[in-house]
């Protein structure tokens, strides 16, 4: 194992501990929490090497990084996560590679999302993020706009 593998198989055991004293501490298995690894500014060796430690979930903030590196990093276990607010414009490019896509804040971006999914014959899941402080800093759709969001939803065919 190379020094890079044990820094991570080490910090991923740590942590590993951590979620099941935590999910524990609130009655739930370690397996109802999911941990997603941000790869976003390090190279597919890194997400490679915590691959080897039973790592598979990674998230990416920007699309076109993460493109690159889901095609360095290739592994089929890994379930790629973009990470943060997505552009309209990146929307259909993400559904084509990634599988989960976190915060989605509008119909017509989960339509974009829908359309790039289908063309790529694939279903990603998506995530609905909502800005309840209603802050003019924060990303996320407006309660008041899940009605139209979740009836997009329900008409995606991926
Ligand atoms: C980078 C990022 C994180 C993780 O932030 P760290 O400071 O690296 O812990 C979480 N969420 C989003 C949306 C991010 O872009």
């Amino acid at each position: 194992m190379s020094d890079l593998q044990a820094t991570i198989a080490g910090r991923l055991a740590g942590i590993r501990v951590r979620i099941a004293a935590a999910a524990a501490r609130s009655g739930r298995p370690p397996e109802a929490v999911r941990l997603v690894a941000v790869s976003k500014t390090y190279p597919a060796d890194r997400v490679l090497a915590a691959v080897a430690a039973g790592q598979f979930d990674f998230g990416e903030n920007k699309v076109q990084e993460g493109l690159q590196k889901i095609a360095d990093a290739t592994d089929n276990r890994i379930r790629w996560h973009v990470i943060g607010h997505l552009q309209s414009n990146k929307a259909r490019k993400a559904a084509e590679a990634f599988h989960w896509i976190h915060a989605v804040d509008s119909a017509s971006l989960l339509r974009k999302i829908d359309e790039g999914a289908v063309a790529a014959g694939r279903r990603p899941k998506a995530l609905v993020q909502v800005d309840l402080a209603g802050e003019a800093t924060k990303f996320g759709a407006a309660p008041d706009d899940l009605p139209e969001i979740f009836a997009a939803a329900a008409g995606c065919a991926a």
